[in-house]
């Protein structure tokens, strides 16, 4: 079977999803892009994480066409094409609907940067609209307002990460999940002191060099 790592990527960070609580039940989705060959891979619509296998996981082409796959793709596939469509370093996707996160995005509120690892998704957590799930309009909302950062909350819904691969997509979903349960306990018991944008500037830069860098090709 082609593809075969990357299928069990998104059958493993799928797993992950339950066993780190960042979604219940079969909400969120996964996906892949594989550049060289212009196909997405997603995680099936419905199965429960841990009975995903790696024939499970559904080819499609950008115009959502299935490649190959008996399974239905996830719902949300437009959601996750559409940054395979538009930019040239997002190579994965990963859609959540953890706790404190949907919380937040219940209120369609921005989580502000009240902790320095939002530098991580950005320069803040931005919420889009509600739209419903599943359609077009929903990922045009959400490539809109993602901008140039990482993740956003999904107005009534939850959390959508974009990455260079499926570990930093899924680094950005939980950091999300951190920043909000942050962001619901400060202001539980006061006003979070915000840092500043000259602080952010900082820290988004710090970011670009932070953790082991592959080498640069010369
Ligand atoms: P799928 O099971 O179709 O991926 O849908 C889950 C979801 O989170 C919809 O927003
Ligand atoms: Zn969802």
């Amino acid at each position: 079977m082609k593809y075969m790592t990357e299928r069990q990527q998104i059958v493993e960070f799928g797993k992950k999803l339950i066993t780190e609580k960042l979604t219940t039940g079969t909400g969120g989705n996964i996906s892949i892009f594989i550049r060289e060959d212009n196909v997405m891979l997603i995680s099936p619509s419905g199965i429960p994480y841990n009975e995903t296998k790696p024939e499970d996981i559904v080819v499609l082409d950008l115009d959502g066409n299935v490649i190959e796959g008996t399974r239905k793709p996830s719902s949300e596939y437009h959601m996750h094409c559409i940054f395979y469509q538009k930019t040239d370093n997002v190579n994965s996707v990963v859609h959540t609907h953890s706790d404190y996160a949907t919380a937040v995005a219940c209120l369609l509120q921005d989580i502000e940067p009240l902790h320095y690892i939002i530098g991580s998704v950005g320069d803040k957590v931005r919420c889009c609209d509600y739209k419903t799930f599943g359609t077009q309009e929903l990922a045009d909302e959400a490539y809109r307002v993602m901008g140039d950062n990482n993740g956003i909350l999904l107005g009534n819904h939850g959390v959508l990460a974009v990455g260079p691969n499926c570990a930093d997509a899924f680094s950005v979903a939980k950091d999300i999940e951190f920043l909000a349960k942050l962001k619901i306990r400060a202001e539980s018991i006061g006003t979070p002191v915000l840092l500043d944008e000259e602080q952010m500037k900082v820290v988004v830069e710090k970011f670009g060099t932070y953790g082991q860098q592959v080498e640069q090709e010369v």
